[in-house]
């Protein structure tokens, strides 16, 4: 419901109606907690700052997540996809990412209808000025522009880049939050009077270009997926008109005129100074960092169904405008390209992700909740995921029930989050499958079974999801079990023309599914009663199948990594020779050098699968090398 004339007292306030605001409120609300949304303006709640889409890989595993704790995220991005793709794909199921372009006008109107809409949430357009506390340093309330009190039990705050905005266009530098938009200065002034430990980050954008201005002849078509695969699981289809992508790459004129103009760009003038994304890095940042590449793959992607706005990703720049004109007309199909919007960065202030306990509650503030790009990440999936929890924590706290804890060996959110509290960011976050080390079981596919039940339990899963999940669970278990009984041995199938070791052990339906030659479809020939069992059903089970005996491997590796922690690294270690390591990862390790497995793992960008891989090739070595010392003893 929108709000005038609201009562001045609620269970929870989130501040903030981007893609974490909008997580947290509506999780809030869901937990029956009475919830007031704050937000500069009711047009821009479900506004994407950057790129038109949701998902990708790692991304994609948390709108599943968010979706599977009955979020709003994925049902939004179902109804405003026009291209979904799933990432990945040739390879296994686990990091498989699904990922969609979104048309933002459909975007926004699915998220302002359900926010508007939502029980027990009131939506309230204001800046939020400042946040009070009680004469225990509690968190009692919060100020608004026009100078009344809003009082709370918990308050939330997701304002994203606004704290302390400032962006920059080559020398011009305006403070905002987002162009157009002012920026949270008091806001942000508190929040370090209050001593929490801050630092600045930025990120970029790029321009914003005229279709009708492209050539599209000399531009790569990349279609989607067909059928298109939705994020929410309470969707079976999507009804959005699909359109495709175009592919293009800049030329050795546009990186002749970005390097010539570098010293125009803030980030190497030394204007800005703090760190930006470093896998979405600006154009100027990817010639300066890959100088032998001789072009850069761009993907223009439409920004709606009725738009003729097209978001050039992968060259984001803090130029000047008129360096952004010559560079862009020099990209193939761009020659006569009118620009609608030009390209940004911004800076703003962040708080270190260490000041929160898992709950994303502060350590400082009883009751007061930080999500999203204030806490050092980027990403409206990154933002979403942690609006969830802390909405959730929030409306928990209010009413003073047990806190919900998100473990990192059961998903993405926890992985994060973990990440986050314990480790900081010196660098704006953003997910990847390889941070996490439980990834076979992580997928993006079993984030209901994952995460519905804990979200069942504490009460923040509609009736509608659970009767969903609970007919998935009984038919997937069903199904599972049928298969489990039906058994062949090798010589029988052989009759059907397939061979496999005759070992004269009688294997199940399940079993078989891992053989990567055997299918559902050869199944169906020694089994023909399989056929009732459903297109979704059928998917799942031959996923499981595939990971089973991977998973206890996996687990063991866990297990062993934390006994292993003392082990010792050799000085003279050939990081590259350790197989699975990328090359920032080879370059960091063979310049720190660290003495032990627990020291690697505290260099940055080290990720937990990293560390296993140095382990298994750390003891490979081990069991190779002559015992010297007990020869000559
Ligand atoms: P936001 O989506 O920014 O939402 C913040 C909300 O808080 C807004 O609705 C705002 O109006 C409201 N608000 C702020 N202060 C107040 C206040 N005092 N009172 C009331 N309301 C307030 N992400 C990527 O993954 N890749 C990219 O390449 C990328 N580039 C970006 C480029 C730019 C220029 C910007 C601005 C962002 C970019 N992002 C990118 C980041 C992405 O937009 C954010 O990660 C995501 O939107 C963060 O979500 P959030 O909910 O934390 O904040």
């Amino acid at each position: 419901m929108q709000n005038s004339g609201y009562p001045q007292k609620f269970d929870v306030i989130v501040v903030g109606g981007g893609h974490a605001g909008a997580e947290a409120a509506t999780a809030s609300a869901r937990l029956g907690a009475k919830t007031a949304l704050v937000t500069h303006k009711i047009e821009t709640l479900g506004e994407m700052s950057c790129n038109p889409a949701f998902g990708g890989l790692g991304k994609g595993h948390l709108v599943r997540e968010i979706d599977a704790l009955d979020g709003v995220m994925g049902l939004c991005a179902d109804a405003a996809g026009i291209q979904f793709r799933m990432l990945n794909k040739s390879k296994g199921p686990a990091v498989w990412g699904p990922r969609a372009q979104a048309d933002r006008k459909l975007y926004r109107q699915a998220m302002q209808n359900i926010l508007l809409n939502y029980p027990n949430l009131a939506v309230i357009p204001a800046q939020v000025e400042d946040i009070i506390l009680d004469s225990s340093g509690r968190i009692a309330g919060i100020e608004i522009d026009s100078g009344a009190v809003l009082s709370c039990g918990a308050l939330v705050i997701t304002t994203g880049t606004f704290l302390r905005g400032l962006i920059h266009q080559g020398e011009n530098k305006t403070p905002a939050g987002r162009v157009g938009e002012k920026p949270a200065v008091r806001l942000g002034e508190t929040l370090q009077r209050l001593g929490f430990m801050m630092g600045r980050l930025k990120t970029g954008t790029p321009a914003r270009l005229d279709a009708k201005s492209i050539d599209w002849s000399v531009t790569e078509q990349q279609p989607g997926d067909n059928p298109p695969t939705p994020f929410s699981f309470l969707n079976t289809e999507i009804t959005t008109p699909q359109i495709p992508c175009h592919i293009t790459h800049t030329t050795a004129e546009t990186h002749q005129v970005i390097r010539d103009n570098l010293h125009r760009s803030p980030m190497y003038s030394g204007q800005i100074e703090s760190t930006g994304p470093r896998y979405c890095p600006s154009i100027e940042d990817k010639i300066v960092r890959f100088a032998d590449k001789s072009h850069h793959q761009i993907f223009l992607e439409p920004e709606g169904l009725d738009d003729d706005t097209i978001y050039p990703n992968g060259i984001s720049t803090s130029l000047p405008v008129d360096v952004q004109d010559k560079f862009l007309c020099s990209i193939n199909g761009l020659k006569d390209v009118v620009v609608k919007r030009y390209g940004y960065a911004i800076e703003y202030d962040y708080v270190d992700p260490r000041e929160l306990y898992p709950t994303l509650q502060t350590k400082k503030i009883p009751g007061l909740f930080l999500a999203g790009q204030i806490n050092g990440t980027t990403g409206y999936e990154e933002a979403g995921a942690q609006g969830i929890l802390a909405g959730l924590n929030a409306a928990l706290l209010a009413a003073g029930s047990e806190e919900f804890i998100l473990s990192r060996t059961g998903s993405y959110i926890g992985v994060m989050i973990d990440d986050l509290t314990t480790r900081g960011v010196t660098e704006p976050y953003r997910m990847f499958t390889s941070r996490a080390e439980y990834r076979l079981s992580l997928r993006a596919d079993n984030a209901d079974q994952r995460l519905t039940p804990l979200g069942i339990k504490i009460g923040c899963v509609s009736s509608i999801r659970s009767d969903i999940f609970d007919n998935k669970i009984n038919d997937l278990n069903n199904s599972k079990a049928r298969m489990q009984n039906l058994q062949i041995t090798p010589n029988q199938l052989e009759s059907f023309g397939v061979q496999i070791n005759r070992d004269g052990i009688r294997r199940s339906a399940f079993d078989l599914l891992r053989y990567k030659e055997i299918g559902f479809e050869k199944l169906q020939e020694i089994w023909p009663e399989l056929a009732q069992i459903v297109p979704a059903i059928r998917e799942q089970i031959s996923i499981e199948a595939l990971y089973s005996g991977y998973i206890d491997r996996q687990e063991a590796d866990i297990r062993s990594t934390q006994r292993d922690e003392n082990l010792k690294l050799p000085v003279d270690m050939d990081y590259a020779a350790v197989g699975g390591l990328s090359a920032e990862l080879i370059a960091k390790l063979s310049k720190a050098r660290p003495v032990n497995i627990a020291a690697a793992s505290k260099i940055s960008g080290i990720t937990p699968a990293s560390i296993v891989n140095l382990l298994r090739y750390v003891k490979k070595q081990q069991r190779r090398k002559p015992k010297v010392e007990n020869e000559a003893a």
